[in-house]
């Protein structure tokens, strides 16, 4: 029997808290599962710094990617024998599913932001390179791996197959909501998936969902839209992770400064170079990252050692709402003001804007474009756009939130002596 097609002489199954089980049957998924590069999203959180505001926020792109593929699975299940779908291209799909997070590194939001890299970019290189997951999908077939990487990177011929994993209403965004609502404990980010995936059909080019199911994809968008602003975009999250990405700066610039390093950062020199090979980056995971942060908390320069300080014992910073584009003379101000306490803002005033479109309808050619969603008609074939039928949808689409904040280290701040004329003026700027 061709590889492609062999089983597992008994089906494996994972215990999962969102999908209950998750089952294998394949031979390639559960070789691919077994790699190195496959193993080592076990070492990667799913939510970066968010166990720091939710405890429970320790989950991993290994979870997360499992999950993915279940939910693939269970959707091809629902797919067999159905008009368009070609069940040749199961596997792909699976595949696809199981991999397309694999080049995330650790703490992904501030490395690919300190680093310049990108983590779909590292995805392609562990598919097509010289790694375990590549020799594996080369014994699929010939191609098999190239396919694999166009689907994750979207340019696959067959759109059907690219929107099961990336679209507005896709198995990714399906499994994380879920999975995150779950290991945060928030009450947001439930829907009935099960529902979703019943009404699911496929199209020629696309994914679309049975006008009676309209109800449980409004759920789904909202359910998104409170999870970015409750839990991605937290406020606390964000502090974790502006002192994170100080920190990586600050090891940068001491390495470029030859600041002679108790723990000299090894792991580090490619990315400060910014010329990463691919055996450097899967090296590099969370634990790796947080042993130097430990070890530097014996450096002696003093910001590189108080900013691990506050990472590793959650000293987090404070922050207030801030709109850089129309307070400039106070941040300017906050600047000198800083700069004359010896507290340098470069580091320890800094200011965050996260954004997010909770569901857009299609506008080619503009960043981040995704396909909407299409509500199959009792009557053949005939598709209606999501936000005109749906008015909740409507309210919220193509609306795109900013906010920006400040954070600054208001612990340091208060210790300043209180005659200190810059400290009263701080304080007013920041406080009112
Ligand atoms: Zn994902």
């Amino acid at each position: 029997m061709a590889y492609k097609d062999e089983q597992l002489s008994e089906e494996k199954v994972f215990k999962d808290p969102v999908h209950r089980y998750i089952h294998v049957k394949d031979q390639v998924i559960w070789d691919l599962i077994g790699t190195r590069e496959f193993q080592r999203l076990r070492r990667i959180k799913q939510l970066g710094t968010s166990f720091l505001t939710f405890h429970g926020a320790e989950h991993s792109r290994f979870n997360h990617s499992l999950g993915v593929y279940e939910i693939v699975r269970r959707i091809l299940f629902n797919f067999e024998n159905r008009p368009n779908w070609n069940n040749d291209e199961r596997l792909l799909c699976l595949c696809a599913a199981l991999l397309h997070d694999l080049g995330h590194g650790p703490f992904s939001h501030s490395f690919e932001k300190v680093f310049k890299l990108d983590h779909e970019d590292f995805t392609k290189k562990i598919v097509l390179g010289d790694t375990e997951i590549n020799k594996i999908l080369r014994r699929v077939g010939k191609g098999f791996a190239q396919d694999v990487a166009d689907v994750i990177n979207k340019t696959y011929e067959n759109k059907l197959v690219v929107s099961l994993i990336s679209s507005q209403i896709d198995a990714d965004r399906m499994d994380y909501l879920q999975r995150d609502a779950y290991f945060t404990g928030v009450s947001y980010g439930h829907f009935d998936m099960e529902r979703i995936l019943r009404v699911m059909r496929p199209m020629e080019d696309q994914v679309v969902i049975k006008q009676t199911g309209m109800h449980a994809v409004e759920d789904y968008i909202m359910s998104r839209y409170q999870m970015y602003w409750q839990v991605y975009f937290h406020p606390v999250t964000r502090s974790a992770e502006v002192i994170l990405s100080k920190i990586l700066h600050r090891a940068k610039y001491l390495y470029e400064q030859n600041y002679r390093f108790k723990q000299k950062p090894t792991h580090f020199l490619s990315f400060f170079a910014e010329n990463v090979d691919l055996e450097e980056y899967l090296r590099l995971d969370e634990s790796i990252v947080l042993y130097y942060f430990q070890a530097w908390l014996e450096e002696d320069d003093t910001v590189l050692r108080d900013l691990c300080e506050r990472f590793i014992n959650r000293r987090l910073f404070k922050y207030i709402e801030f709109n850089p584009n129309q307070q400039m003379t106070e941040w300017m101000e906050l600047y000198k003001l800083f700069q004359a306490i010896d507290i340098d803002p470069e580091y320890y005033l800094v200011v965050d804007s996260s954004s997010d479109l909770p569901y857009d309808f299609y506008r080619p050619g503009e960043e981040e474009e995704r396909l909407p969603i299409h509500l199959l008609q009792p009557k053949k074939d005939e598709l209606k756009e999501l936000s005109r039928q749906s008015d909740i949808v409507e309210a919220i689409s193509g609306k795109k939130r900013t906010d920006h904040k400040l954070y600054f280290p208001q612990d340091v701040l208060e210790q300043l002596p209180a005659d200190r004329p810059e400290k009263a003026r701080i304080f007013e700027i920041l406080f009112g």
